[in-house]
């Protein structure tokens, strides 16, 4: 066989069977091109120790970390960290089951009953992350015949639990509430309807007007579906997202979310009013055919679920974060993903991807992590250099960030 890869054309095997990883050539080249410049690899960073949620140490050195979905800080809280202990002392290390059969444990009823009071609803299912919860529930309410109308920007598992339901497929301009309205109007009559939204968007930072979007569609006959995977913890009154910041979530028919965020472990979960919504136990394949989460990780989020009902304190220091991160870098003349701070992430926009690599790399010498978002992953073809705060970054650490920024800005030109 071959054994080396040629460009021009997509390798041959013998017998004429073709590489089926020539469609990554493209890819393939630009990443050696960025690594061959002698830059660090941008997804290939490693975690040799987490000091706390806000520092870790990185090739050798510490780093403060502004690029976690941490954004409430639970990773380290004392209690939070018992409770996995003991449930992993007390049940063993894995379930080995699906939630059908075998890997129901106390701890799962736990966290779904800590869900309902969290969110106020009847209903509670959790899987094994929040990718497989938008997979499950959006795949196995939306099937054939029915139509999902979605903003264009949605995360990658709501694409993906779209094409495994079947569903027809309607998007429409990010935010745009009359673009919706005029998808919705036009899907032929009796057709089953779901619409899908997001409360924050991750990669600029932005919410999403929930409030009129939600009126639309409940005007319009459409059940509809929120994932508010960034907003839970934080955003709101009681941390239920942008649906109860916005005085919507009554209208809400599904609520998805994540323990990998605010929570702080991995797990995702969808909660209903829905009279129906427990038979979603034995018709949902990416809940039924998969094994349950470890006792140790439900416990975990259990403990860190209740917690964040009474977090109204580490609520408001995050936005105090928020708004003097945005300021500082807005000051500075970065160009940012929002005008105002909207949630607990702040997107710096880069001029191109080669700038934004440079900026990252600088960053991290500086001590700083934070994310590089590049297409396809961002809209509108954008390189981001993403940050999100935590609760527990204190101001201090928020001015010696700006300092950073302010310092990889020059030398990279970018300020
Ligand atoms: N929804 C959104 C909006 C997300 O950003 C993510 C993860 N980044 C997910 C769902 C998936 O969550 P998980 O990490 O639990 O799979």
């Amino acid at each position: 066989t071959e054994a080396v890869s040629q460009p021009d054309r997509p390798q041959q095997f013998e017998g004429g069977e073709r590489d089926l990883f020539s469609k990554f050539d493209e890819l393939i080249q630009m990443r050696e091109g960025l690594l061959a410049s002698g830059m660090e690899d941008p997804f290939g960073l490693v975690m040799e120790r987490v000091l706390s949620p806000t520092v870790a140490v990185c090739n050798g050195r510490e780093t403060i970390l502004l690029g976690t979905y941490n954004y409430m800080g639970m990773t380290f809280d004392p209690e939070v960290i018992d409770a996995g202990r003991t449930a992993l002392t007390d049940f063993g290390s894995g379930t080995t089951g699906s939630r059908v059969l075998n890997g129901t444990y106390q701890g799962h009823k736990e966290v779904e009953q800590a869900l309902c009071e969290f969110y106020g609803m009847d209903h509670a299912m959790v899987f094994s992350t929040g990718y497989q919860a938008n997979l499950g529930i959006i795949s196995t309410i939306a099937g054939k015949g029915d139509y999902i109308v979605l903003d264009i920007d949605s995360h990658a598992s709501i694409w993906d639990g779209c094409k495994m339901g079947d569903a027809e497929v309607v998007p429409f301009r990010h935010n745009d509430i009359e673009a919706m309205e005029k998808r919705l109007r036009r899907i032929p009559e009796g057709a089953g309807k779901l619409v899908i939204l997001e409360g924050v968007y991750s990669m600029l930072g932005d919410v999403a007007p929930l409030k009129e979007m939600i009126a639309v569609a409940r005007a319009n006959g459409a059940m509809i579906l929120v994932d508010e995977a960034h907003s839970m913890g934080f955003i709101g009154p009681n941390g239920r997202g942008v649906a109860e910041e916005q005085g919507v979530l009554d209208d809400v028919d599904f609520v998805i979310g994540t323990f990998s965020k605010s929570v702080g472990t991995v797990g995702g979960f969808c909660v209903s009013n829905h009279p129906k919504f427990e038979i979603m136990r034995l018709v949902c394949r990416p809940y039924v055919f998969t094994a349950s989460l470890p006792p140790s990780v439900v416990a975990t989020a259990a403990t860190s679920i209740r917690k964040l009902m009474e977090a109204g304190d580490k609520r408001e220091h995050l936005w105090s974060n928020s708004r003097k991160l945005h300021k500082g870098l807005k000051d500075l003349g970065f160009r940012l993903g929002t005008d105002e701070p909207q949630s607990a992430i702040i997107s710096v926009i880069m001029p191109d991807l080669e700038k934004g690599a440079a900026m990252w790399e600088a960053l991290l010498h500086e001590g700083l992590y934070v994310n590089l978002a590049r297409p396809p992953a961002t809209p509108a073809n954008m390189t981001l250099l993403r940050c999100s705060l935590c609760a527990e970054h204190s101001e201090e650490q928020v001015d010696t960030i700006v300092g950073m920024f302010e310092r990889a800005g020059r030398a990279t030109g970018i300020i």
